[in-house]
């Protein structure tokens, strides 16, 4: 079996460790997460255990392509060290710099992916919000028109 070949059946035993071929749409998977402290599949794509396509990296912000793009461009900025943030919703005072070095970083990515005519930032919270990993992560989606109101 060649490297590659390999490499991709990791990636697939992966997934469907927490996405399941029943059970595809990201709701489901959203309502089937669990929330917490618990590593998360972003702490393997962070060590590069799990391969991803990364699109920008500094000491603390990782940005990658998402496994299941929602538009020409899906990319995830995440912080490196978590932090206890599992989800936005608990955020403390002293994750203020990193929150605002998420989004500005995300600004720098749209420019990078040519996101000139606008993009869509998403941040997913807690099952309602079909939140999948808990680990804080900001969606940059673009690349065709969005709709609003968002489902
Ligand atoms: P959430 O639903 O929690 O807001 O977003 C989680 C995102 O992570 C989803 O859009 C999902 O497609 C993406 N994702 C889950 N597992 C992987 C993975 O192994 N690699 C990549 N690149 N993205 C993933």
């Amino acid at each position: 079996m060649s490297h590659n070949h390999h490499h991709h059946h990791h990636r697939v035993a992966i997934l469907s460790s927490h996405i399941s071929p029943v059970m595809a749409s990201e709701k489901e998977a959203a309502l089937a997460a669990t929330p917490s402290d618990s590593p998360t599949i972003f702490d393997k794509i962070i060590s590069k255990e799990i391969p991803s396509t990364v699109v920008y990296e500094d000491d603390k912000v990782l940005a990658f392509r998402d496994i299941t793009p929602q538009g020409p461009v899906h990319i995830l900025l995440i912080p490196k060290v978590r932090d206890g943030l599992t989800g936005l919703s608990k955020a403390e005072e002293r994750h203020i710099d990193v929150l605002g070095r998420l989004l500005y970083t995300a600004k720098l990515v749209a420019k990078q992916e040519g996101l000139d005519e606008g993009f869509r930032i998403v941040i997913n919270d807690g099952p309602q919000g079909c939140q999948s990993v808990y680990h804080l992560h900001v969606h940059l989606i673009g690349g065709r028109q969005m709709n609003w109101p968002p489902g």
